[in-house]
């Protein structure tokens, strides 16, 4: 009997193993977390985990600030990057792709509530439109935040913005001339509706992170941050020639033990 204790046991132990990413060290860095739609997703979405419930961001939110940690927005983390000061320890930015209406009516109020600060990477050409480079058949389409929902969000100090590019497309798929101008064009047009400087990029999908080409004219246009989908913390002082700033993509399915891994270990999963 105590055998077969003994094996459930270490049974339970290994897949809560293979789960959980526990017996990964902690590693220093900068936190910055990855998140996409605030709300409950639609009937056929193949996207779920994209799909944040209000219930646990709020969870998650409040998780960070009772254990010390103080969210940044992209002018703050700016300001400490030109000075040359690294970010207090316990620093995250909390980042959300896309710029999806949800995020004005789900995210924006509980981060005001509690004290919070979040960054919206915008894609210009689908602001108060719809996420139109999902095929509707897999993801459907919803709203995105209209102009002056971001306004809105801007003036109350809470949230920032930084470029997700004109169109979300796959940028290694362009010609370079034309990557070149989605990530160009859309700076200029956002820091023309906004009146402020964008300082911040991330590459949709990923998708040219990694590209030498492609990154270098993220870094031309005169971003100072660009921002993979690369599971990770990022070491500071970064070394902004050399490598983007990886991120820490946050599941509908994870709970807050979840969170405490991607925080300390850069993953909670394998
Ligand atoms: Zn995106």
């Amino acid at each position: 009997m105590a055998i077969v204790i003994t094996a459930v046991i270490a049974a339970a132990a290994l897949a809560a193993s293979a789960r959980w990413a526990w017996w990964r060290p902690s590693v220093p860095g900068l936190c910055v977390l990855c998140y996409h739609k605030i709300g409950t997703p639609p009937a056929g979405s193949k996207l779920k985990e994209l799909w944040v419930s209000p219930a646990k961001f709020r969870a998650q939110v409040k998780y960070m600030l009772d254990n010390g940690y103080k969210t940044l927005t992209f002018s703050e983390l700016k300001k400490y990057y030109d000075e040359g000061q690294n970010p207090p320890e316990k620093s995250v930015l909390i980042t959300f792709d896309d710029g999806y209406e949800n995020n004005y009516k789900e995210a924006w109020p509980i981060l005001k509530e509690l004290g919070a600060k979040g960054n919206i990477f915008v894609v210009f050409n689908t602001i108060g439109k719809a996420n139109l480079w999902h095929n509707p058949a897999s993801e459907a389409w919803v709203n995105m935040a209209t102009m002056e929902q971001l306004r809105e969000m801007l003036s109350s100090g809470v949230m920032e913005y930084g470029s997700h590019t004109m169109n979300h497309p796959h940028l290694s798929s362009l010609k370079l001339e034309d990557a070149a101008w989605e990530i160009a064009e859309s700076k200029r047009q956002l820091e023309a509706a906004f009146g402020r400087e964008m300082c911040a990029f991330a590459y949709p999908y990923g998708d040219g992170a990694y590209v030498p080409a492609i990154r270098e004219k993220a870094l031309e246009a005169g971003y100072t941050f660009d921002f993979s989908f690369k599971q990770g913390k990022t070491r500071w002082p970064w070394d902004r020639k050399a490598m983007t700033i990886d991120r820490l993509f946050i599941r509908g399915g994870d709970n807050n033990w979840d969170l405490a891994l991607h925080l300390t270990r850069g993953a909670s999963r394998l």
